[in-house]
């Protein structure tokens, strides 16, 4: 059986990570079997749903690289993918249900049930549907009708116990005595979730569902509603929440929950992708980079853990380290060079530049996100630097400093060739006969060349910076630490 599995969000708000890992999991688990992974649009809450928020959720979809094979834009051969566009079809569904003595039509005003409802509270019991209009004489049905008192209709819950066995949860038994008989249809004639989501799955010819375990509760009716379509029923497979680092259930307080949020905060997709498939799924041992060909190779329900998982930034800020280290040099010059330029813009950006490119392999062991490149190779590209106020307190702060930089510079200018090794026997060889340590001096060298008391290695970044700059930037620091004197 070639599965066809499905992502279904409703669009009532942005692509939040838990809808991009269920998304991801019904992705990975089409492309392992060569299967079918349908994009649904569930939107028939219309006062909440919006066209926004599903232009919302296909960009963060795209952003992250998972096609969908049937669904908005690509069509198919079940459309339309949008529910609000199938409304007929499901009040034919529930029409069905009655016809067949499987559903029925209710009468009960909201008042009277709210009434029951509170009534059973206050005595300390719980309240289900009794049934009231289950067995409505014909002649009663058509009073209600004559007399054009709105219903809804509602399933016959089957009495006998239901049950699943959940791919990730294993076997899972209901006692139908338990389940109400639910609403099919609102008295508007607009399905609820559990008929539009049923008949949906049946004519898209679904085989396996795998969704956020929020939605177990639901399944035993909708086990049942399959069986009265005579579908089959799906399997199932429930995943984890999300948590966050304080192990409660992720939400705004944790920071960025959109997907798009953490495109723009300098994550790269191929970086998420791999964390979130690590949201509840492992491919057994401790591997934890994988390419997105490995995570499909590898990718099986049965890796699914029950337990939660929990959403750490920091494993997510290193995965993106792994992946910025990975990246081919022009990629990530095409991916910061934007950036950069507004960093600096009247900086002479060219995506291409074999000096950009070693300018990115020097600045990206430490970088965990796009966003930080601007920042730390900004004293390479503007022509003068500022110097840091602590960097100069605490680094040239010796009497003696500008006379150490001084006897840097003639060497420094006749340096043949200028390179790592050159610069540093330099450097080391001119803090020795001015009689200090060589760290004192590259701490000071380091505030003349990019101001800052950080950089990557100082020979590096003079090697980087070239022999003309570097004697220019030790000149302008003489020039200010004579001035302040
Ligand atoms: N629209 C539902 C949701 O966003 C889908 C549930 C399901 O996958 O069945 O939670």
């Amino acid at each position: 059986m070639i599965p066809r599995v499905r992502f279904a969000p409703s669009p009532t708000g942005y692509l939040h990570v838990g809808g991009a890992r269920t998304a991801l999991f019904n992705w990975l688990y089409a492309r392992h079997h060569g299967g079918t992974f349908v994009l649904r649009i569930e939107d028939t809450d219309t006062d909440r749903s919006s066209a926004d928020m599903v232009t919302g959720i296909l960009d963060g979809l795209r952003w992250l690289g998972l096609d969908w094979d049937e669904g908005p834009e690509v069509g198919g051969p079940h459309a339309p993918y949008f529910q609000s566009a199938r409304l007929d079809r499901y009040r034919a569904g529930a029409r069905q249900l009655v016809d067949e003595g499987k559903a029925y039509r209710c009468y009960c005003t909201a008042e009277r049930l709210q009434a029951e409802r509170q009534a059973a509270e206050a005595r300390g019991e719980g309240w289900r549907y009794d049934r009231a209009c289950l067995g409505l004489s014909a002649a009663q049905v058509a009073a209600f009708e004559a007399s054009g008192t709105p219903h809804v209709v509602r399933f016959r819950v089957p009495d006998e116990p239901t049950g699943f066995d959940d791919a990730v949860k294993g076997r899972l038994d209901f006692d139908g005595a338990h389940i109400e008989d639910l609403v099919l249809l609102r008295s508007d004639g607009h399905p609820t979730y559990h008929l539009s989501v049923v008949l949906d799955d049946v004519d898209m010819a679904i085989t396996h569902v795998i969704r956020g375990d929020d939605h177990i509760s639901n399944t035993p009716k909708h086990v049942l509603l399959f069986e009265a379509f005579g579908a089959a029923v799906p399997r199932f497979a429930h995943v984890p929440l999300i948590l966050g680092a304080d192990k409660k259930r992720l939400s705004k307080r944790h920071g960025a929950t959109s997907v798009t949020e953490y495109s723009r905060l300098g994550y790269l997709p191929d970086a998420m992708v791999n964390f979130l498939a690590l949201l509840g799924w492992s491919p057994g041992g401790d591997r934890e980079v994988m390419t997105r060909t490995e995570l499909v190779e590898q990718f099986a329900l049965d890796g699914i853990s029950g337990g939660n998982a929990v959403f750490d930034t920091e494993k997510l800020d290193w995965m993106n380290g792994q992946y910025i280290a990975r990246l081919p040099i022009d990629e990530l010059a095409a991916l910061v060079a934007p950036e950069l330029l507004t960093a600096v813009p009247d900086a002479a950006i060219d995506p291409r530049d074999p000096w950009l490119h070693r300018l990115l392999e020097l600045l990206r062991p430490r970088a965990r996100r796009l966003t930080e490149f601007a920042g730390q190779a900004r004293p390479f590209l503007v022509a003068t630097v500022s110097y840091d106020d602590e960097a100069v307190k605490k680094h040239l702060a010796a009497p003696d400093i500008a006379a150490h930089v001084a006897a840097l510079v003639e060497p420094l200018r006749t340096l043949e060739p200028f390179d790592e090794a050159g610069v540093e026997a330099v450097v080391r060889a001119t803090a020795a006969a001015q009689g200090i340590k060589a760290g004192a001096l590259i701490h000071a060298v380091r505030v003349a060349a990019v101001g800052r008391a950080n950089s990557p290695g100082l020979f590096e970044v003079l090697v980087l910076l070239g022999r003309e700059r570097t004697v220019e930037r030790l000149e302008r620091l003489l020039t200010f630490l004579s001035s302040r004197t």
